[in-house]
């Protein structure tokens, strides 16, 4: 399947979702004082921009999930998050997009848990079923897992991330005009990271942001979504800037993000993009960025996420 095959078919009149996808996504430069000072050029890969409600790694990790469902036939996706997913924001515009229909498995309660993200998906025809962290945990269960699903069914795993994500993840690197020295990205289940591996040419490096708090586990698991990265030279996961844990920010932090936003005009949010930002110039600062190196940020999206953490109050 082409992308234009995604772009075009099967999009329900009624659906917003039907704006065309912006592939490539665009390529901005960002101008900083500290880069200045450091000698380095900072590019950003703007994935943000794909689509306003199917942005980012979110994206590209279901595009051959899709693809996938396409070709066995199936016309039901079921997949997993918490009330703030920005995975299951994308599954749910993907599937009104093209005429599949769509189960969220949402960890939480039903009442706890209304939210800009959930209305959305809802409004684009996702079937919401909460279920407690006990019942959650179960999530790889076929026994449990067998109540939502019928012959018709692929189930996609939690934020998409499986062998099937790699391929388009790894295709955003062909997009770029030219080879950058360095590609900075936040990480959390891996399989985004799992992907540029995959996708990167043999010259350039990889910094991974750590946005949750991780150890060795986490190198452990891209090496399982992605077994070729055991054995490939040039990157690294930073463990240190995960300011909490995930989805944890402090008001520092925050800070931050608004004046870097302020300063560059990048959209940011703290969770993902904002935090991976954030960790790229305490690198900077500390002097681990080689002076003269071409830098390429990928923009993983999530902005949808700035809404939930408003009503929360949490900005
Ligand atoms: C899910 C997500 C990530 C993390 O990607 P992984 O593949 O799970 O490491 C990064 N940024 C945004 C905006 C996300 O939604």
């Amino acid at each position: 399947m082409t992308d234009d095959a995604l772009k075009d078919e099967g999009a329900p009149s009624v659906c917003n979702p039907i704006d065309p996808l912006q592939l490539p996504s665009p390529l901005h430069r960002i101008h900083h004082p500290l880069l200045t000072a450091h000698g380095v050029t900072l590019w950003c890969k703007r994935d943000d921009l794909i689509h306003p409600s199917l942005s980012g790694n979110k994206w590209r990790k279901l595009k051959y999930h899709l693809q996938q469902a396409r070709a066995q036939g199936k016309t039901h996706i079921l997949s997993f998050g918490g009330a703030y997913s920005n995975h299951i924001h994308a599954l749910a515009a993907a599937g009104c997009r093209l005429g599949l229909r769509t189960t969220g498995i949402i960890r939480g309660e039903a009442a706890s848990v209304s939210n800009a993200t959930l209305s959305a998906a809802r409004g684009w025809g996702m079937d919401l079923v909460f279920v407690d962290r006990q019942n959650y945990r179960r999530r790889q269960d076929p026994a449990w897992l067998a109540q939502f699903e019928d012959a018709d069914t692929l189930i996609v795993p939690e934020g998409g991330s499986s062998p099937l994500a790699l391929p388009g993840v790894a295709e955003l690197v062909d997009e770029l005009p030219f080879s950058p020295d360095l590609w900075v990205l936040p990480c959390a289940s891996g399989g985004t990271l799992a992907g540029l591996i995959a996708g990167k040419r043999e010259r350039e490096r990889i910094l991974a942001i750590a946005v949750i708090k991780g150890g060795t586990q986490l190198r452990d698991e891209v090496c399982r979504l992605h077994p070729g990265a055991a054995t490939t030279e040039g990157w690294r996961i930073a463990l240190d800037h995960h300011d909490g844990g995930y989805a944890r920010f402090s008001p520092a932090l925050w800070q931050w993000v608004q004046a870097f936003c302020a300063e560059t005009g990048l959209p940011l949010e703290p969770i993902y993009s904002g935090k991976a930002m954030w960790g790229l110039f305490r690198e900077l600062e500390a002097g681990h960025i080689p002076r003269g190196s071409e830098v390429v940020f990928l923009h993983t999206g999530g902005l949808q996420g700035l809404a939930g953490l408003r009503e929360q109050g949490r900005l």
